[in-house]
């Protein structure tokens, strides 16, 4: 069965992540595009400002791009994409799931929203069952499924397999973002070149708040939010893909860093299309990973790990992922993966 999908916020980083991702696709077929109001009625390669390494796609180069709202997206969509900004997705995206329209979305509105759930498919696809409340609370046929924030993501998976091993009971985080994460307007390059920005708006808050509700456990009815303390500080850095984040993880049992490391190695894949071989690379050297080096592996989906060290509370480590493909695009593309596994469409 082919699902046709449709994208709105198609034009910007994220959105021309998800049209590489979906071109082509084993399951999804790209059949309606949306931006705003100054790229609507344009085709998609004059709309798009296309900053891939690879041509723009034959199968939508000539695409008109529509405006969007939900009377944009024709119904023959069974699934939409979203990559717009929050305060436009907060509007747009319940009114579509009210059309009948399930939606999986990158932007932040909803995402802690007690009948909303949060997922990143290897670490708490169960969550996903939270739309049937969801659907009952809000009469809607349509669904809002989320992906969390791209600094969030980069962290959790590494996390789940230290609290499987040991229980997490503490985190602290720093961050070293890439220019893209901010979306294509969002750092000139005169304030970024030759510097290192200590603040991205809300991030912090993000990484504190769906880390726990991504670690938390469903119980048919409700997500009970993980208990864990967590702590972050932000930072833009001028590299373009790829964030990385040094760690310090306090657990309630001893671990040593061989034998967190075991744990992330071993910490499971799933068999949909986007998921990688390995989902978590730890390397031995200690200098990796690095940005340029190790955003791309597992074609931008795997997490990589590296420098674990013991701690007086439980382990340090450094974490890696490439922040518009296994944060961003691929993120909101194998959740809608999970979503046709789960007979969502
Ligand atoms: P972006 O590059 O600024 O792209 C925004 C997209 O939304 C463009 O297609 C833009 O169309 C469209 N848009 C802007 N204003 C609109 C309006 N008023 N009505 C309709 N469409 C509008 O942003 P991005 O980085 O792709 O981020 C998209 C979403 O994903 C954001 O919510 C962001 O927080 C989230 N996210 C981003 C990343 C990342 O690494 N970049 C990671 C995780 C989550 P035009 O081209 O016509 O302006």
């Amino acid at each position: 069965m082919t699902v046709n999908v449709g994208i709105i916020g198609a034009t910007g980083a994220v959105g021309q992540r998800l049209i590489q991702l979906l071109d082509p696709h084993p399951d999804f077929a790209i059949e309606a595009l949306t931006a705003s109001g100054s790229s609507a009625g344009k085709t998609y390669r004059e709309a798009a400002k296309w900053r891939i390494d690879a041509p723009v796609p034959d199968a939508v180069a000539d695409t008109e791009v529509g405006e969007t709202a939900p009377e944009a997206v024709p119904d023959d969509i069974d699934l939409v994409f979203s990559s717009l900004p929050s305060s436009v997705g907060e509007v747009v995206e319940p009114a579509l799931c009210e059309a009948g329209y399930v939606v999986s979305s990158n932007s932040s509105n909803h995402r802690r929203a007690d009948d909303v759930p949060l997922t990143i498919p290897e670490v708490n696809p169960d969550h996903l069952d939270l739309i049937e409340v969801q659907r009952d609370e809000r009469g809607w046929d349509g669904a809002l499924l989320k992906n969390p924030n791209c600094s969030t993501i980069t962290m959790v998976p590494p996390l789940a397999a230290l609290d499987d091993l040991a229980g997490v009971e503490r985190v602290e985080v720093a961050t070293l973002q890439a220019v893209s994460g901010a979306g294509y307007s969002g750092v000139s390059s005169t304030e970024i070149i030759d510097n290192a920005i200590p603040y991205i708006g809300r991030e912090e808050g993000k990484m504190e708040t769906e880390t726990r509700k991504l670690l938390g456990t469903f119980d048919g009815a409700a997500v009970h939010w993980h208990e864990a303390d967590i702590s972050a500080s932000c930072n833009r850095i001028p590299t373009i893909d790829g964030h990385l984040e040094n760690v310090w993880a306090d657990t309630a049992a001893d671990v040593s860093p061989d034998e967190a490391g075991a744990a992330m190695t071993d910490y499971p894949s799933l068999d949909l299309p986007s998921s990688p071989d390995q989902l978590i690379e730890v390397f031995d050297e200690p200098d990796r990973p690095q940005p340029r080096l190790d955003r791309n592996l597992g074609e931008g989906m795997t997490v990589s790990v590296g420098g674990i060290q013991e701690t007086t509370g439980g382990v340090q480590f450094n974490t890696l992922a490439h922040n518009t493909l296994r944060g961003a695009a691929g993120a909101s593309v194998l959740n809608g993966e999970l979503l046709l596994e789960n007979g969502y469409l």
